[in-house]
């Protein structure tokens, strides 16, 4: 356990000793009107571009300039199996074989894919389990699947909350609610890493307990993906999507990531929507043989990708590899850990962390709740030069992300909040 101490020349220290500290220079942070950078603390909405980007998009602009459709072969890297260029690494990233990962799609159309294969609902069994403060786009997603198929949400959809004058969902809750309905869930679809609270499930412990009442059990990993280690093979999942525009680094309404379990890869009798680019390589363009699913997920992926963006993930993608996933939550714990020893030293009772203090159940983001607040101090701290995330009616979000973010960050934007309440 490092000791921390509530200094600026601390915090310059830790930037100091701090082995990934030049992946900051990597990355274009953001300016304010005076010319100095914000301090960036919403990696967890939208992360920022890496310096690398630029230079792989116009790759692939350049390609189509020079090659026309032949890019699709004759490209530097060929947009027809662009894809694969993008499935090792994002599999180490999410911690899974690459068999069971694609990037494809934008995550709540993956989550719609995934619940069209194993949302199979039938009289006896017909319910899905979700969080309550689940992010609105899963709520939506669930519960138009169970209209769908002919059943109402009022009856169908379980929505497990936190207990009173809580913010998470304790795990003995869930296990509660698997046990009393087990039966009649057909799905347990969470928020692995939520996205208002920062709370982190156990994946394998929720899996195996929906596994073994027979239910379908698949995750949204959005505030996972990049964040923590997610180990989804070893999780045993049937299925997790997540978008790459936030931890992921790879821009606006970029592609999202999906995986499913390897256990699955070889099924053709599971039914899901199809399209040419689920279908047999060899025989892809021969466009007159009944659909032939590739074995894993691949099987999933409708349409041929859009490159630009490809392009985008696949420079991030380069630089995780090189900071190496377990590096940075290494250094994520430290830096969160950091974030909130500063905020308990403000000893301000207005403020309460509702994120979970153990490290092992969050990832870098702190969820503070200001009692009485109202948007006024948000814009405040963001007048000061700090970037953050704002939840109604009284929560900031901050994540300080290990590959961008500093020690000295962290410190300077508790400053300015201490100023500011
Ligand atoms: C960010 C986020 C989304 C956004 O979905 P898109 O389809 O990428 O727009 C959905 N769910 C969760 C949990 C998220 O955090």
């Amino acid at each position: 356990m490092t000791q921390f101490q509530n200094t600026l020349s601390f915090a310059k220290q830790m930037d100091e000793k701090d082995s990934l500290k030049a992946f900051r220079h990597q990355f274009h942070l953001p300016l304010q009107k005076n010319g100095k950078p914000y301090i960036y603390l919403c990696g967890n909405s939208l992360g920022l571009q890496p310096k690398s980007t630029r230079a792989a998009i116009e790759q692939e602009l350049k390609d189509w300039e020079n090659h026309g459709v032949e890019g699709h072969f004759h490209a530097k890297n060929p947009w027809m199996p662009y894809h694969e260029f993008l499935t090792e690494a994002m599999a180490k990233v999410v911690g899974a074989k690459p068999i069971e990962v694609v990037v494809m799609n934008t995550l709540s159309v993956n989550l719609h894919l995934m619940m069209v294969s194993f949302y199979r609902p039938t009289a006896k069994r017909h319910k899905i389990l979700i969080e309550f403060d689940a992010f609105p786009s899963d709520k939506y997603a669930v519960a138009s699947q169970i209209k769908f198929h002919g059943f109402d949400p009022s009856e169908s959809l379980i929505e497990l909350k936190a207990r009173e004058g809580e913010e998470c969902i304790r795990m003995e809750d869930i296990e509660a609610v698997i046990e009393a309905e087990g039966e009649e869930i057909a799905l347990i679809m969470i928020g692995n890493t939520n996205y208002y609270t920062g709370q982190f499930f156990d994946m394998k412990h929720i899996t195996a307990l929906g596994h073994a009442k027979g239910c379908k059990v698949g995750f949204d990993c959005a505030h996972g993906a990049g964040n923590v280690a997610l180990n989804l093979h070893d999780s045993g999942a049937d299925f997790a999507v997540w978008c790459s525009y936030k931890y992921l680094n790879s821009g606006p309404g970029s592609l999202g990531g999906c995986f499913v379990h390897e256990r699955h890869a070889y099924d053709k009798t599971l039914p899901r929507f199809e399209g040419w680019w689920g279908h047999n390589k060899q025989t892809r363009f021969g466009m007159r043989d009944g659909f032939d699913p590739i074995p894993g997920v691949e099987a999933w992926q409708l349409s041929n990708p859009p490159i630009l963006s490809m392009a985008a993930i696949k420079a991030s993608l380069e630089v995780f590899m090189e900071a190496g996933m377990e590096n940075l939550r290494k250094k994520a714990v430290v830096l969160t850990g950091y974030l909130e020893f500063l905020i308990d030293e403000m000893n301000n009772n207005r403020i309460k962390i509702i994120t979970p203090r153990d490290p092992k159940q969050r990832g870098c983001q702190l969820s503070i709740q200001v009692k009485d607040a109202d948007k006024t101090l948000f814009n405040q701290i963001t007048e000061a030069g700090v970037i953050a995330d704002w939840r109604e009616p009284d929560v900031i979000r901050v994540a300080p992300i290990p590959l961008y973010n500093s020690f000295e960050d962290v410190y300077r934007f508790v400053e300015v909040l201490e100023t500011k309440i």
